[in-house]
């Protein structure tokens, strides 16, 4: 039976470096502020912003939330975002996504400041994840796959990594971070002909197709570590990954839960993200 890889220890470990660098912020006089812009009601992001608010308090950080109206216009969304961006009470900028279809997401985007771009949006945010420097973070999702690879002390340098999505939010940043690993690594996506033929070479497997149980049996072998980013809603409400946990549990080394896997540390990522930021702009 696989190993299962659970996210809660994970951010436990993560929140308790962040809480310790917030502190010593808050020693210095600096109150880390990280802003959650939202456009629209959508009941998922205003349940996720109050969820966010509190962990920011419990961590030693503060949360302001922007609430915009729906018809919002791009200009003024922009300005809003310029503001946050020049405002040097506030460190890190949150924009929830999607935002409605009349509005530009890229172009708002590029209204963040790199160095506040915590949830790693940016042109500026990607640069840094291609090359390795300059400002901005990786996107939180894809860097907290690797922080639980690293945090169970899974190796990477020389292994075959097999990513399954190419969004500009997850499996492109995350075939980045192997790659700066020194991982081998392949990146599979809704036009690749022999999925299960390349994920069967894997040695780590990452899914974010956001597909039920894509990945079924004929997709695994033994040996395998499988991280499964995928979150997916059943019509039934349940939640699960894009891997048949069933088998991976069978067949492979270890394996990541849906829910309790990787999502269970994204949030942790995100106020690491914003001590960090904080910090850098403390200096
Ligand atoms: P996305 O933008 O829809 O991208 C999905 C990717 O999967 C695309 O590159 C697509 O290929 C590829 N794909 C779709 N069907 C495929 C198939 N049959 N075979 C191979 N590749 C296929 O989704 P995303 O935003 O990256 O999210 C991916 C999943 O992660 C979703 O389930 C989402 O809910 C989940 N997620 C998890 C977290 C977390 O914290 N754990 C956070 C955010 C999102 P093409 O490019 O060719 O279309």
């Amino acid at each position: 039976m696989a190993r299962i890889l659970r996210g809660a220890p994970v951010a436990a470990a993560i929140n308790e470096t962040t809480a310790a660098s917030l502190a010593a912020l808050q020693a210095n006089g600096v109150t880390p502020v990280l802003a959650l812009v939202r456009v629209g009601e959508n009941g998922a992001d205003a349940a996720y912003a109050r969820s966010a608010v509190r962990r920011c308090q419990a961590l030693g950080a503060q949360a302001r939330c922007l609430a915009l109206p729906a018809d919002i216009t791009q200009t003024a969304l922009e300005d809003a975002l310029d503001a946050l961006s020049r405002d040097d009470a506030v460190h890190g900028i949150l924009l929830f996504q999607p935002l409605p279809k009349h509005l530009d997401a890229a172009a708002a985007c590029a209204h963040l400041a790199p160095e506040k771009d915590v949830d790693g949006v940016t042109a500026a945010s990607a640069a840094a994840v291609y090359t390795g420097r300059g400002p901005g973070f990786a996107p939180c999702t894809a860097e907290a796959a690797l922080r639980l690879l690293d945090f169970y002390e899974i190796p990477l340098d020389g292994r075959h990594a097999v990513v399954v999505g190419r969004s500009a939010v997850i499996g492109r940043p995350a075939a980045m971070l192997l790659l700066q690993r020194s991982a081998t690594v392949t990146v599979c996506h809704s036009h690749t002909r022999n999925l299960a033929e390349l994920t069967r070479q894997a040695d780590v497997i990452l899914a974010a197709a956001g597909r039920p149980a894509l990945l079924d049996a004929g997709c695994l072998r033994a040996g395998q570590i499988v991280v499964d980013v995928g979150v997916n809603v059943l019509e039934d409400g349940t939640l699960t990954g894009d891997v048949d946990f069933a088998a991976a549990e069978a067949l492979a080394d270890a394996v990541t839960p849906v829910p309790g896997g990787v999502g269970a540390v994204t949030t942790a990522v995100l106020l690491a993200h914003l001590a960090q930021a904080a910090g850098q702009a403390a200096r």
